[in-house]
């Protein structure tokens, strides 16, 4: 399977929109208080929403759409990493099955086919497992597995360097030859060849710097390029547990090159600390991004980890607006983008600013192509269209993901929390 066939395949995972319990919510007055994470604004209108004494313009709506968004929009950007997401456990599972017994060229190609797919840490493996494959083409997959297992460092290294070449190479498109960021990866190269765990070169260090540098150089769109390839740099620690454990159970090793792909419902403001299980507090994001965020402040969260974030929810918010306007996603979808701007924009204090269509404009590029104008949804066209497609699309059941956003009694420390 390549990139190109996964698109033809409509999958779905609602698995994360099962996963907690209604029961397990607590009230929203005795968890958003005790917790700092929570924003003040965020945690206030919402606790307004559940003793119902303020209507808010967000989440007014219907239960979360998860099945929907995954059957209809295969590859659309990760909010957070921007990285594109597949559909459901079924198809790592496809993924997996046909990587684990590929060879040689075949293998090459596999590889260069997906690479889009991968998180920064799977895609410092697989770059590593594409140049040992080269090494030793008659090897299966899986037999490769034990001798990758003897270049960790190498290959994580050599993951490391890869990325600054990316990243040179993209600021070079954007910002000509010689441009700051290029100044500042030929500084690190020195440090990332002479790397051991906890040397001077590290993830966190390298994409604050990166963050700042771009945002000196002020162009939005070249910022938002040059730093979602900065972001694939590797995760030491993830990496090393990865490499050091879970490689030597080569199934789980394979499949988990490809799960943190697979799309899940974000709730904006998260379920464990009282945000609800509606469309208004949905967005798509990676598996890895989901379950990294647990319930940290939106805000902490992305500036630590993913700082191309506001480019991100951007690029996903206008494939919603997309696919709405060219009928891949339910009618009812035609108020999303408005509502995604004021759960977005209310729950990050208005760091993440969006520019959305509303539906008056919204149906003015339908009109523009010739389509039908979209109503404004009501519970009862609502109900009437999600039924019309459920018998359309039967709902395939993938194999279960890991569980999504785990309710935590404590929220443990962020990287630089830990570092402080
Ligand atoms: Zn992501």
């Amino acid at each position: 399977m390549n990139i190109h066939e996964l698109k033809a395949s409509v999958i779905t995972n609602n698995v994360a929109n099962k996963s907690i319990d209604k029961k397990t919510t607590n009230p929203i007055n005795t968890i958003a208080e005790q917790k700092e994470v929570v924003n003040d604004k965020g945690a206030q209108a919402l606790k307004n929403y559940f003793l119902g004494t303020q209507n808010i313009p967000s989440f007014k709506g219907f239960d979360c759409a998860t099945s929907e968004f995954n059957h209809n929009m295969m590859l659309v950007p990760c909010a957070c990493c921007g990285k594109k997401m597949i559909n459901g456990g079924e198809n790592v599972e496809k993924l997996a099955t046909e990587l684990t017994k590929l060879k040689g060229e075949d293998r090459t190609k596999f590889i260069d086919e997906t690479l889009e797919i991968y998180r920064p840490v799977q895609k410092a493996i697989i770059r590593g497992m594409r140049e040992v494959g080269e090494k030793y083409p008659k090897k299966t997959t899986t037999e490769l597995l034990p001798i990758m297992a003897n270049d960790v460092q190498g290959i994580m290294k050599r993951g490391q360097l890869a990325v600054l070449d990316d990243v040179d190479k993209e600021a070079k498109e954007h910002y000509g030859e010689e441009n700051k960021v290029s100044d500042y990866i030929k500084s690190q190269r020195k440090y990332v060849n002479g790397l051991e765990k906890n040397s001077k070169f590290n993830r966190e260090k390298f994409v604050k710097d990166m963050d700042r540098i771009t945002s000196e150089l002020g162009d939005e769109h070249a910022k938002g390029h040059v730093l979602n390839i900065a972001i694939d740099m590797p995760f030491e620690d993830d990496y090393y547990n990865k490499m050091t454990k879970k490689i030597r159970e080569p199934r789980k090793f394979i499949n988990g090159l490809f799960s943190n792909a697979v799309k899940t419902a974000e709730h904006i403001h998260p379920r464990s600390l009282g945000g609800p299980n509606s469309t208004e507090n949905y967005m798509s994001e990676c598996n890895e991004c989901n379950e990294k965020r647990q319930n940290y402040d939106l805000n902490t969260y992305w500036q630590t980890r993913y700082p191309s974030m506001p480019y991100n929810v951007q690029q996903f918010c206008d494939a919603v607006t997309e696919n709405v306007i060219n009928d891949k996603i339910g009618p009812h979808f035609v108020d999303y983008p408005k509502d995604l701007k004021v759960a977005v924009e209310s729950e990050t204090k208005g760091s993440i600013t969006l520019k959305v269509l509303n539906p008056e404009e919204i149906n003015k590029k339908r009109e523009e192509k010739g389509l039908k104008p979209l109503p404004q949804p009501t519970k009862e066209n609502v109900d009437r269209a999600r039924a019309i497609a459920n018998r359309r699309k039967p709902e395939p059941q993938g194999p279960v993901i890991k569980p999504h956003a785990p309710v935590k009694p404590q929220p443990v420390k962020t990287e630089t929390e830990k570092a402080a």
